[in-house]
């Protein structure tokens, strides 16, 4: 358990982790001798002349207050390495999440991370900070306990060393029968999650669409199976709590019965006896909870298996020595990639000399918008290769890759922030006089007045209070503010009406002059604005070359402007 934590966590948290169990063993340790000397002094109250107990009194007062001191900084001692663990274990997986392709986020993966980075990593740390000092005393507390008692006798010793390896084979059943439901219970936790994050998040569409019954349905059922599998988990603890009470009396009953006959036989005295008896009740205590303590445990285990499977995922390989791009064109050459089974890509090569635009047309789902993932390296080719400025992305810092990229997208996620913190993103460290003339070419002042509060308006989770133009607006402006040599754009305007188009069509140009910029565009408008156009298809590039070429070769292009023309896509 303590080597997962460490393999989790990282080397630098060992040495404290050590140091605290050690602590916590040699805390238990005393509690199990503080309570061996009940017997001298029971001894000398038994005894011709009980102030004999005198003395052993003032050592067992003195061993209390050495145990209180001792318990109080193991226990602070705990804590702190479990409030540092969280922390490390957030900022752990909050950097890996950040460093994981795109790919891997889907609506179940959404739901277990949002599971992990509250219940699992609170139960991860628990582990260190309420349950690993009860869990050694319960273990090494009993153990000193019959050490004790074997020294002043050796067969009551014996007769109660056989609760040890009854109590572990216990422990081990109930943990089989604990991580067979285990699972089961993770993942339907995982899928009620996802099942909450899609009711909510669906709502306007559920009700559009009449079918937020059908949807409840499927969370219902979903909080239904969670509710089961708690309740198949919660069984599974019951035998092995059973067992260990069973165990515990029966080795109480042995000593008691074995003592009785020693000291009726006359090998033992009452005193001794009675103490002996007193020791092994002490020893039942933390016996007993060894099955609650034993089921967090494992629990927290569980999650930090779970925990451990995520940060095992590979990241995107980085280069070891990575190179700086010091153009920016851009080029495919010979690109493969599949989504699943689906080839999106087959062998497709192009270019976008530095500086110019190139338009992407294409079908749905024909790959446009996956082609700008693979130049902001959302994902890596399966063959060939993507280069910025002649240099593989894959061969350039992912942070550095990022730094050249400016990308906007047609759905705009906002973080809950005024609309200065949003923008702002795009540079952090931009002077607000940057940031306010960012706004400006973007005509997002025009909203920035509107809204009660100014810049200092929040605009919810997702952007929520703002209108999707206002967004995109937003969005434009850290993208200006960026200030990167290469724009990527997917479909920018094809959602805004008119208005709104008409707005950010300065901010967009603004945003293009100068830069290499590969637009996904449906709009007519958009295109004519490109140097290039490439029209993609069933993992080709089926046509390119400049608009008015292609529209006068009457190939594919044409006809999908001539379609567009007639459902008003072109205006
Ligand atoms: P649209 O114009 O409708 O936005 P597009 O041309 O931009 O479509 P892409 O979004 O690039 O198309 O998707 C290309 C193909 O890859 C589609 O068949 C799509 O279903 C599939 N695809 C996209 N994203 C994923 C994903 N995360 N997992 C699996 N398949 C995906």
């Amino acid at each position: 358990m303590i080597r997962m934590l460490l393999r989790v966590l990282g080397d630098e948290y060992a040495k404290p982790m050590r140091r605290t169990v050690a602590l916590m063993t040699v805390t238990a340790v005393l509690e199990g001798l503080l309570y061996a000397l009940l017997l001298p002094v029971l001894r000398a109250l038994f005894g011709d002349t009980p102030s004999d107990a005198w003395p052993w009194l003032i050592a067992f007062g003195v061993s209390v207050a050495v145990y209180a001191v001792l318990r109080y900084v193991s226990d602070l001692s705990g804590m702190r390495v479990g409030t540092t663990m969280l922390r490390g274990m957030y900022h752990g997986l909050g950097e890996h999440l950040a460093r994981l392709p795109i790919g891997w986020y889907n609506a179940a993966r959404v739901g277990e991370v949002s599971v992990m980075a509250s219940r699992g990593l609170l139960a991860a740390m628990g582990v260190s900070a309420h349950l690993l000092g009860p869990f050694i005393s319960a273990c090494v507390t009993p153990l000193t306990i019959v050490a004790v008692i074997t020294v002043f006798n050796w067969q009551l010793g014996l007769a109660a060393l056989v609760a040890a390896p009854l109590v572990v084979l216990t422990q081990r059943w109930t943990a089989r029968l604990m991580a067979a439901n285990d699972a089961d219970n993770a993942a339907r936790n995982n899928e009620a999650s996802a099942r909450v994050i899609e009711y909510l998040q669906a709502q306007p569409v559920l009700r559009a669409g009449g079918r937020s019954g059908e949807r409840f349905g499927l969370l219902d059922d979903a909080l239904q199976g969670v509710e089961r599998a708690s309740r198949r988990q919660t069984m599974s603890v019951l035998p092995g709590a059973v067992g260990l009470t069973v165990i515990v009396q029966a080795v109480f009953t042995t000593v008691l019965v074995l003592g009785t006959y020693l000291a009726l036989d006359g090998d033992l005295g009452a005193a001794e006896v009675l103490s002996i008896l007193v020791l092994a009740a002490r020893s039942a205590d933390p016996l007993l909870s060894l099955s609650d303590i034993g089921g967090k445990l494992r629990t927290a285990r569980a999650e930090l298996d779970r925990l451990d499977k995520v940060l095992r995922t590979e990241p995107l390989p980085e280069a070891d020595q990575p190179v700086r791009p010091q153009r920016f064109d851009l080029e495919f050459d010979a690109v493969t990639f599949r989504h699943g089974d689906r080839t999106v890509f087959d062998e497709v090569s192009l270019s976008v000399p530095q500086g110019q635009r190139l338009a992407v047309v294409g079908p749905s789902g024909a790959g446009k918008s996956t082609l700008l993932q693979l130049i902001a390296r959302f994902y890596d080719a399966e063959s060939g290769a993507v280069r910025v400025g002649g240099v593989d992305v894959r061969q350039i810092d992912p942070a550095v890759l990022m730094a050249q990229i400016a990308i906007v997208f047609q759905d705009v996620y906002l973080f809950d922030g005024t609309i200065e913190e949003n923008v702002r993103l795009g540079r952090p460290d931009a002077s607000d006089a940057e940031v306010r003339a960012a706004a400006t070419a973007a005509r997002l002042d025009e909203v920035v007045e509107r809204l009660p509060g100014g810049w200092a308006a929040n605009v919810g989770e997702g952007g929520a209070s703002l209108s999707g133009g206002e967004r995109q607006r937003v969005s434009i402006a850290r993208a200006l503010l960026k200030d990167a040599p290469i724009v990527l754009l997917d479909e920018v305007t094809s959602a805004l009406d008119p208005v709104n188009e008409a707005a950010v069509h300065d901010g967009i140009e603004r945003l293009m002059a100068g830069r290499t910029v590969v637009m996904v565009a449906h709009r007519m408008r958009t295109v004519q604005r490109a140097d290039r156009v490439v029209f993609i298809d069933d993992g080709q590039l089926a046509e390119e070359g400049s608009h008015d070429e292609l529209l006068r070769r009457g190939g594919r292009y044409a006809d999908f402007w001539s379609l567009s023309m007639v459902s008003g896509a072109s205006e």
